[in-house]
């Protein structure tokens, strides 16, 4: 079957590498996943990922810690997951670079631009760490605007929920899942999906994003292939 977007940028939580450890890392998590993305990937997706830490570490729940120390330690967190994930995409055969929003040069290529889009141009998977490099910033802020920067067609936002709900539904079982909303709806009504920075950067920037679950990694694959799964926002 062929794909609907050419061009994307996976956001992947942090928690979804931890699998049923519910913190830190789980390799053989990671690596159904990543089987996922090359699966993906074999289809001729050109595939951005922005993972983020919270497996790890959050700065904005780091209770008396300086925001800015604890948003670096959260940062340095999804350079953690980065390295995790290319080591099991290289595994599975998929060309992949690591580069990140901080200079860290021993471990992995710093970000510019021009080199990711020759990346990609070349297939090889790009994972973009350290977020946007800013504290007081989110990895789906940082989705938002390697997206753009990268001219994706889309985000693919890949979590441990199915989709949006009007309220949360692991406390109300009559909760409802959206198919569609945008992101006025999202701003306006609060709905907790992504912080309202990188909501109204993809408004802004006309980023469509798909919100899904990854419990079962092969919905990567059916986002990809533009199945209706999980909720579009546009
Ligand atoms: N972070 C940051 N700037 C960024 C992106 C992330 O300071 O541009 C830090 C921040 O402390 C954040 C942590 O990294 O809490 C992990 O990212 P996030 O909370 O987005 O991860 P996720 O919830 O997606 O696993």
């Amino acid at each position: 079957m062929a794909i609907k977007y050419k061009r994307v940028l996976l956001k992947l939580s942090g928690e979804a590498l931890a699998g049923e450890k519910k913190s830190g890392l789980d390799f053989d998590t990671v690596l159904k996943i990543c089987a996922s993305i090359k699966d993906a990937w074999d289809l001729g997706a050109e595939i951005g990922i922005v993972v983020g830490g919270g497996n790890f570490w959050r700065g904005r729940s780091s209770g008396k810690m300086d925001r800015t120390r604890a948003d670096h330690m959260g940062m340095l967190a999804t350079v953690i997951n980065s390295l995790a994930l290319a080591d099991a995409l290289e595994q599975l055969g998929v060309d992949v670079r690591v580069q990140t929003a901080i200079s860290m040069q021993a471990i992995a290529e710093p970000y510019v631009r021009g080199k990711a889009l020759r990346h990609l141009e070349k297939r090889r998977v790009v994972i973009f760490g350290c977020g946007t490099g800013n504290p007081y910033f989110s990895t789906d802020t940082a989705s938002s605007l390697r997206a753009a920067e990268i001219d994706a067609d889309i985000i693919m936002k890949a979590t441990k929920v199915d989709g949006v709900y009007d309220s949360d539904p692991m406390k109300n079982a009559d909760a409802k899942k959206y198919d569609n909303l945008t992101f006025a709806e999202i701003l306006t009504q609060e709905l907790g999906v992504m912080d309202s920075t990188a909501a109204s950067m993809c408004r802004d920037n006309s980023i469509p994003i798909l919100v899904f679950s990854v419990d079962d990694p092969h919905n990567i694959v059916r986002a990809i292939q533009g199945e209706t799964i999980g909720t579009l926002v546009k």
